[in-house]
């Protein structure tokens, strides 16, 4: 098992409305909002709004919700940033990349022939 959800995070803040985000998409149970440090133009955070610290712990219907959000999302980054595919990734524990511990997909524009930033 995981460790217990922290409220401390950074995207709970955020959620919280304690520190700004550039908000792109919100409804009652997800919010999608842009990493401050993308990887490509476009990138895109979508996060279940309850508190779950990744996807061991998370509640099936958030995530149920939270991925037809990032369907949406998906569609909107590929049509704003004339993106020839998105790239999709969620990262669950620091060995697996995981830096921020509240659950959230990233959702990557990607250009032929454009490597990603680091
Ligand atoms: P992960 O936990 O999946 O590795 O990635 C966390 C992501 O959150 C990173 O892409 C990072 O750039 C982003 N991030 C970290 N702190 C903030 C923040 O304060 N605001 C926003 N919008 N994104 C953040």
């Amino acid at each position: 098992t995981s460790p217990a959800y922290d409220d401390n995070n950074i995207f709970a803040k955020i959620l919280k409305g304690e520190i700004p985000s550039y908000r792109v998409y919100e409804d009652e149970h997800t919010v999608a909002f842009m990493d401050v440090m993308p990887q490509s133009p476009g990138h895109t955070l979508v996060l279940p709004k309850s508190s779950s610290r990744n996807i061991f712990d998370a509640d099936p219907a958030a995530l149920q919700h939270a991925i037809t959000v990032v369907q949406k999302v998906a569609i909107a980054v590929q049509e704003a940033f004339d993106a020839d595919g998105v790239y999709i990734a969620q990262f669950n524990e620091p060995s697996a990349g995981q830096t921020v511990f509240h659950l959230h997909f990233h959702v990557i524009p990607r250009l032929e022939g454009v490597a990603l930033k680091p």
